[in-house]
């Protein structure tokens, strides 16, 4: 299950090199990168990124309606990772958010999770991280024309929605103690829940909530926009420290060659 792609194996090749004619091999991790970590990783299929996400979370991830294909911002990362790693991208089924950190955890299953993730202290205790690609933010989002506030929504009586394990949900809790939370399984359900007047607001990532209001919720509206300064990163297995470095490799090839801008401008235009 061992695989050496031949970028990463000429890229060992070359640093393994360095170490020999400086005759020092052993201090080969002292700089930034680990010489042995950056050349090789373990597939759960070989020739395959396997990747897992929860796919109702767009404009970064979703089921296309027609096909039932995994589509968006995310995927197109994944795409291209892939090809920048000489690997075939493979999707498995979505799950809910909060099971994706155990099962890469875990392992065996899926290589990565990308899921417009923030990257946390709580979840490098779990995972590794890759570098940042996204920068985010989070929302208040109530319907259009209601006179909330986050102060107002801070009562016993109103009920905000949130997606269960994420960021917002964890916004929510410490800012806005005194109202009742439903956690729900994707942001969609939270969407739908204050459209139907269920709930009085949803907190959620800013991309995606305003992505949302511009495609499917016209009648929702940003009361407020929360500068947490969040970034989104890629999940790993602390097992496979090689597979984040090349990660990171091709995430940094990604941005120098014009892929990421790519995919930003395809889903997002200028607002990201
Ligand atoms: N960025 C948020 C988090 O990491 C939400 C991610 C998501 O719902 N897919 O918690």
């Amino acid at each position: 299950m061992s695989t050496l792609s031949r970028r990463q194996f000429v890229q060992f090749g070359s640093l393994a090199a360095a170490g020999l004619l400086a005759g020092c091999g052993s201090s080969a991790g002292s700089g930034s990168g680990d010489a042995a970590d950056a050349g090789e990783y373990t597939l759960v299929e070989e020739g395959k990124l396997t990747c897992i996400s929860n796919l109702f979370f767009p404009p970064f991830e979703s089921m296309n309606e027609s096909t039932g294909e995994p589509e968006g911002f995310d995927i197109d990362v994944s795409k291209s990772l892939a090809e920048h790693m000489g690997l075939e991208v493979n999707w498995l089924p979505s799950q809910d958010f909060d099971t994706l950190v155990p099962t890469i955890k875990n392992g065996g299953k899926a290589d990565i999770a990308i899921a417009g993730m923030t990257i946390t202290d709580a979840r490098q205790a779990e995972v590794d991280m890759s570098d940042p690609y996204v920068d985010s933010n989070q929302s208040i989002v109530v319907k259009a024309g209601s006179t909330e506030t986050a102060d107002t929504l801070n009562d016993a009586s109103k009920k905000i929605a949130v997606q269960g394990g994420t960021t917002g949900a964890d916004w929510a809790d410490e800012n806005i103690p005194a109202a009742e939370k439903k956690r729900l399984s994707t942001i969609i359900d939270a969407m739908s829940g204050v459209q139907s007047g269920l709930y009085d607001a949803v907190v959620c990532d800013l991309p995606v909530s305003r992505y949302q209001i511009k495609m499917s919720y016209s009648d929702l509206e940003i009361i407020e926009e929360i500068p947490t300064g969040e970034q989104y990163g890629i999940a790993i297995s602390k097992d496979n420290p090689g597979l984040t470095a090349a990660v990171n490799a091709a995430l940094a090839e990604m941005v120098e060659d014009g892929s990421m801008a790519a995919i930003e401008a395809e889903w997002f235009g200028a607002e990201l």
